[in-house]
């Protein structure tokens, strides 16, 4: 990388940063200041606490983060060639894990523990997720310098063998008063966490944790239902969501995550092209896990049994033969558009034959995908800005059909602020009973955790504590 120079576009960056390659944040965020014309059932009000404490962040940001001069000082990039102490500034670094929706979701959740314990969050995005979001945090910027020490080193072994604070639990038992002294952790909330990584969500380890300057925290999942169940940030979670548990993910999501400009020109391209014109438009998310083991004949019936019954479409044309009457409650029904969201055409074409294409003139039913990428991909950039094009479409969509335990699904629905009629998708491992609906209505927005630790479930069950049971996975947690 070339050092900066007068005429440099960073040269106003510290030289460091532009060594390192840390872009210089965004000026203008097209995706904030159109959206709310494309996400028409989003709420943009946010509780006063909660925007005070979102203000408060900001402000420690600028004060701590990146292009600040305490940072230059301070963190590891600084004089010290090691993690000091980062001064009256602590971080939380992201790293994230999966596919783009477990990392929407392990993003959230680590920035809402950033904001319960005085923390700055960083994140770690390499090359395949730096350009699909505006930065955050005005006059500042999340990402993580380039040459930060470890950084490659931060999904290894050897990393977390060494830094992990659930390996150092398992070597030894550190309490406020241990010996251990280091100014940097990591924090392993992966799905394949251990019971050791699972003790992060105890009261009692929490005030040493607070000590650690500099927490690398590794995650795939919305653990913020466990965060509720800590009363070390029960009282604070009460103050900053204090009427609705069930709007926090659509609230911090939508905060947190905007479109950047190279997302949003593709996002509002097709939007205006395809699906603008629809009276109402319907998003269909299709995820299946094993294909081999869930065969398209059996999603599509699960699928069509949901919408049909549910009203959300028409009796689908099951040949080529359409009846009178049939043909008369279309007509009679609002235009609709129908987006497929899948990694597989063959949904899209099934539900084109059925609703769409010849039909398109007489019923005002239209069909759309957006991307059909085969299989999911890692270390793809345009293969995550697809992904991130087809959550943010769907979550235009006034109604929603998903599928079970997908992360992605929940993502779309908690930033639309629509309630999703959630499909379950059997497998093996989930066969469904004939009498077994195939689909219920979530009942709120809240995405489920997948992988709580054992003791984090209410206890008893269903007394009406902040977190219940999710629609799709019977061990998962949600806010309720
Ligand atoms: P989950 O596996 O369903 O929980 O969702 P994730 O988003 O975490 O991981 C699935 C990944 O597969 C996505 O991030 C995409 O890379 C890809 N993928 C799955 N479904 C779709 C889809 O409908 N559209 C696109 N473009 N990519 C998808």
């Amino acid at each position: 990388v070339l050092i900066a120079t007068v005429c440099s576009p960073i040269s106003y960056l510290p030289l460091k940063f532009a060594l390192s390659g840390t872009k210089p944040p965004e000026q203008t965020c097209e995706s904030r200041e159109q959206r709310s014309s494309y996400l028409k059932h989003r709420s943009p009000e946010l509780p006063p606490y909660l925007l005070s404490k979102l203000q408060e962040y900001e402000r420690r940001h600028r004060r701590c983060g990146p292009l600040s001069e305490s940072f230059n000082t301070t963190s590891p990039l600084g004089t010290h060639n090691d993690f000091s102490d980062g001064g009256d500034c602590k971080f939380v670094v992201y790293t994230p894990s999966q596919g783009l929706g477990n990392r929407i979701l392990g993003l959230t959740s680590t920035f809402l523990f950033a904001l319960l314990t005085d923390r700055v969050l960083l994140v770690d995005f390499s090359a395949d997720m730096d350009e699909l979001f505006c930065e955050p945090f005005p006059n500042s910027t999340w990402l993580l310098p380039g040459n930060f020490p470890f950084r490659s080193d931060f999904y290894g072994g050897w990393f977390r063998d060494v830094y992990s604070y659930g390996k150092l639990l398992e070597k030894k038992s550190p309490s406020s008063s241990s010996p251990w002294n280091s100014t940097l952790l990591q924090i392993f909330l992966d799905d394949k966490y251990s019971e050791y990584d699972k003790l992060f969500f105890k009261d009692e380890n929490q005030g040493f944790l607070e000590k650690i300057p500099w927490l690398v925290l590794i995650s795939d999942g919305y653990f913020i239902p466990c965060l509720f169940q800590m009363q070390t940030f029960r009282s604070e979670l009460e103050k900053l969501f204090p009427n609705n548990k069930s709007t926090v993910f659509h609230q911090l999501g939508n905060y947190l995550l905007a479109p950047s400009n190279q997302a949003w020109s593709l996002i509002t391209k097709f939007y205006d092209a395809h699906l603008a014109k629809a009276e109402q438009r319907i998003g269909i998310q299709i995820r299946v896990f094993d294909p081999q083991a869930t065969p398209t004949p059996v999603v599509m019936k699960q699928i069509l049994s949901c919408t049909e019954t549910r009203r959300i479409l028409p009796r689908s044309r099951q040949s080529n033969e359409t009846s009178k009457a049939d043909e008369v409650t279309l007509r009679n029904e609002k235009s609709k558009s129908i987006l497929v969201a899948s990694l597989s055409r063959k949904y899209y074409e099934e539900i084109d034959w059925m609703y769409g294409t010849r039909r398109r003139q007489s019923t005002g039913i239209a069909v759309y995908q957006a991307s059909h990428e085969g299989k999911q991909h890692s270390g793809d950039n345009s293969h995550n800005m697809k992904a991130w094009m087809d959550i943010y479409l769907l979550s235009t969509s006034d109604v929603l059909v998903t599928s079970s335990m997908s992360t992605f699904g929940y993502v779309a629905a908690g930033i639309a602020g629509v309630k999703p009629w959630i499909v379950m998708i059997p497998d093996p491992y989930h066969p469904r009973g004939a009498n077994e609906s195939a689909c219920e209505r979530a009942i709120n927005l809240e995405p489920c955790f997948h992988f709580p630790p054992w003791f984090a479930y209410p206890d008893p069950p269903g007394t009406g504590g902040p977190v219940g049971r999710c629609e799709d996975v019977s061990w998962g947690l949600k806010l309720v």
